[in-house]
């Protein structure tokens, strides 16, 4: 153990190194705590949301402690740009996978042996090879970190076999710290970790999961792509943001949808060439203003930090899922949108998958549940972020004021006799007929509409049949959907026909029938946005005469990436850009007072930014 004059040592080195490497003033929530255990050689599990600054929490050990920081990582695809961002700050960083030639696997192989290395990034699948296990060995390795560390869960939605073998790490290295990092926290998932990493005695730290920039929206879905447009044309005009779709064909048409509309957009999905993936990838982080409409293959580990808006065309298939998909919007702190349209069609295509799926009996019921509590977060009249976070066990302090729900509250209806009107209809096709109907039908008989189909099957004949004209089309899908949700009817087979429960008899009772309210379809408002923007939890935007200033930078930023070949938001991210136009230093001294401006940057860009700022107007 550190004494405690150590300790306090080590607390003001990790503070010196955020400060000069990093270029922040302090610590956001727990990483102070964390990188001090892990500095002072503990064990870590830490659960923070997307975008909470996990990397800190292992970089700067690494920095302070002698010795290397070994880094697991499944995201091959990012271990350049994670390199690069590093060097960009000074820090020395290298990385070991498959896409590299024997020749440059040497050079960083040589570098970590020479102590020339503060970083090493490593596939988990090169970690389990005995020639990289001797490497380590006969180098020394100051601390690991195993990122995404949920990819050790089996029952989770993104298990990697590999994973199961880092348990060696600890067996091989009893005195080198490890902490593993996620963004996936049931209390399920995080024991699951903890014993297969061998992490039981290591200290838990999670932390705060709001995300309190991010506004979340649920709407009903009627044309998806339509809504979408109007959304990216009314609020995110020129913006970045990710669009998640649930099939690759859904995904091609809507990219080719947005980009008939002028929106710059790109397709990603497994079914594209490795090429493709990586070229759209490596396009969507380093242009301004990209759309990349994907399924969920796309983004674990995107961090790019000016993510505007994550929209959902289709319902993901858990909250923990939709949690993640939506973290990777605005990391930079700043005011973003988690969208989601969702419908009747929905709930009867995830039914339909979960029916289909591989996986015994227990791992269809915990989709199933999977998908219960994403519904019932669609239908919630509660605050959706306070519904979020109680999934993740925590409690909200109160109405967050910006969701749908807390701007536009809905109402609720007492919604019985609809409900009995429809079961009724289920179980007269059901008990006369011997027959089963998708949605369109039962509506179709509710509302006494006498189609083609209708009187081919005598339907009209039912006493049911027109009892419901008092509702329209939309509202009864709406009826339908929340019946679902709340477990009341269920949906089956390929064609989605409707069914009854065990529950649906408590409302179809004569005497005292339960009660089923329901939430009024909501009316589109674009009005709920605006007023978001200047709730006082969302962070601050800057003042609109500074606006040219900072498309000022934005230009010299664009420049300087092309000749640097990098990401713009490697040199600087957008958040330091708009501080640097609003403070317009004129001295290097006074930029180094800007948040995100780091002795590294400082050196290499400062004088690029003064003359930038200083040079007159096109
Ligand atoms: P995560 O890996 O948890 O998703 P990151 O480590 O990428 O998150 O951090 C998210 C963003 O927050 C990054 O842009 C990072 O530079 C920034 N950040 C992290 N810690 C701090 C801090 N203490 N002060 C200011 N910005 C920070
Ligand atoms: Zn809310």
């Amino acid at each position: 153990m550190a004494s405690p004059e150590t300790a306090t040592d080590q607390t003001t080195e990790a503070l010196q190194v955020l400060q000069r490497v990093f270029g922040y003033d302090s610590f956001r929530g727990t990483q102070q705590e964390i990188i001090d255990h892990v500095v002072s050689g503990g064990d870590a599990l830490v659960l923070m949301p997307t975008g909470g600054g996990k990397s800190l929490c292992y970089q700067i050990p690494a920095l302070v402690r002698s010795g290397v920081g070994v880094v697991v990582s499944p995201l091959i695809a990012l271990m350049q740009d994670q390199v690069d961002a590093l060097a960009a700050l000074g820090v020395r960083a290298g990385f070991l996978n498959s896409t590299q030639s024997p020749q440059q696997r040497r050079e960083t192989e040589t570098a970590f042996l020479d102590g020339e290395l503060d970083l090493l990034y490593l596939a988990p699948e090169r970690l389990r090879l005995d020639s990289t296990l001797d490497l380590l060995a006969r180098g020394e390795v100051g601390v690991f970190a195993i990122d995404e560390a949920h990819c050790v869960a089996q029952w989770g939605h993104d298990f990697r076999p590999d994973y199961l073998a880092l348990s060696v790490l600890h067996e091989r290295w009893p005195d080198v710290p490890r902490i593993a990092l996620t963004a996936t926290a049931t209390p399920a998932t995080r024991r699951e970790i903890a014993t297969r990493l061998q992490l039981t005695e290591a200290r838990h730290f999670v932390a705060d999961f709001d995300r309190p920039n991010i506004q979340y929206r649920i709407v009903p879905k009627n044309d998806p792509r339509k809504q979408l447009l109007q959304l990216l044309q009314t609020e995110h005009a020129g913006d970045s943001g990710i669009v998640y779709r649930l099939s690759r064909a859904e995904v091609e048409r809507t990219a080719e949808f947005l980009t008939s509309h002028g929106i710059t957009a790109l397709p990603y999905h497994a079914g594209l060439d490795k090429e493709v993936r990586a070229e759209h990838q490596s396009r969507f982080l380093r242009e301004d203003g990209l759309v990349m409409v994907a399924t969920i293959a796309f983004g674990m580990g995107i961090d790019k930090p000016d993510v505007r808006f994550v929209a959902h065309l289709d319902l993901p298939k858990s909250i923990e899922g939709y949690y993640q998909e939506t973290g990777r919007a605005g990391r930079d702190g700043l005011p973003s949108t988690a969208w989601m349209a969702y419908g009747l069609q929905d709930v009867v295509q995830q039914r339909k998958l979960i029916d289909h799926s591989e996986g015994d009996e227990a791992h269809r019921r915990t989709q199933s549940r999977h998908l219960d509590s994403m519904l019932a977060l669609c239908e919630t009249v509660r605050c959706r972020r306070a519904q979020l976070l109680d999934h993740f066990g925590q409690q909200a302090a109160g109405e967050c004021g910006n969701c749908d729900t807390c701007l536009n509250p809905p109402e609720s209806w007492d919604g019985t006799v609809a409900a009995q009107k429809l079961l009724s209809t289920v179980v007269r096709l059901d008990r006369e007929r011997h027959q089963k109907f998708g949605a369109k039908q039962v509506v179709d008989i509710l509302r006494g509409k006498k189609t083609q189909k209708v009187e081919q099957f005598r339907h009209d004949e039912l006493s049911v049949f027109g009892v419901g004209a008092d509702l329209s089309d939309t509202e009864w899908r709406g009826v339908i959907r929340q019946l679902l949700a709340q477990g009341l009817l269920a949906v089956e087979g390929d064609y989605g026909t409707l069914v009854l429960t065990g529950t649906s008899s408590e409302v179809l009772r004569r005497e005292e029938p339960r009660p089923v309210w329901l939430r009024t379809e909501p009316k589109p408002t674009p009005a709920a946005t605006a007023k978001a923007r200047d709730t006082k939890r969302a962070p601050q935007e800057m003042p609109p005469e500074v606006e040219p200033v900072f498309q000022k930078l934005r230009a010299w930023r664009r420049e300087v990436a092309r000749e640097e070949g990098k990401a713009p938001f490697i040199i600087f991210h957008d958040s330091t850009l708009r501080q640097i136009a609003t403070v317009q230093p004129s001295t290097l001294d006074e930029l180094a007072t800007v948040s995100g401006v780091g002795e590294g940057k400082l050196n290499r860009y400062g004088r690029g930014v003064i003359e930038a700022l200083t040079a007159p107007d096109q």
